[in-house]
């Protein structure tokens, strides 16, 4: 399967439908799941590469990748102190994956509190907004 320009990520990184951006360097913007599984859910992407996953990534990306995901997920454990975070990433729809350019997931775990479904319910925007805000702080 061919990369698809049109996925919604590809849409985020043309700024052509808006997100709650958190991170951004020369290679990589982070910004949070708006189905979040758990409080502080966030995303990693790569801004250039045209890669659907982990499989056709080139290698060089998915360095600048996984050290960006490293740099936010520290500063989500910092902003919202979870009791354990798993880093999670999906390879094509049997796999679980619905959006097709790569991205790891940063959700954090709570002790006591089962996981939000995979995509499920939209987070109201004040909410997003508002972790978003305390992402971005523990990154300052
Ligand atoms: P995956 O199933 O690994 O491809 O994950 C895609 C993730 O993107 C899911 O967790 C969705 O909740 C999330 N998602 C879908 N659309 C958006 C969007 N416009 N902004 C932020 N997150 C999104």
């Amino acid at each position: 399967m061919a990369y698809d320009t049109n996925n919604i990520f590809a849409k985020i990184l043309r700024g052509e439908i808006p997100a709650f951006k958190v991170y951004e360097d020369a290679h990589a913007l982070a910004f949070m799941d708006v189905m979040p599984q758990s409080d502080g859910h966030t995303l990693v992407i790569p801004k250039q590469a045209q890669a659907e996953n982990f499989l056709d990534i080139q290698p060089a990306d998915l360095q600048h990748l996984i050290v960006a995901t490293q740099t936010v997920a520290k500063a989500v454990d910092k902003a919202f102190a979870p009791d354990g975070m798993r880093i999670i990433q999906f390879n094509r729809a049997p796999g679980g994956q619905t959006v097709f350019h790569i991205h790891f997931h940063i959700v954090p775990v709570y002790e006591g509190m089962e996981l939000r479904g995979h995509s499920r319910d939209m987070a109201p925007k004040e909410l997003l907004a508002a972790h978003a805000a305390k992402v971005k702080a523990a990154l300052a």
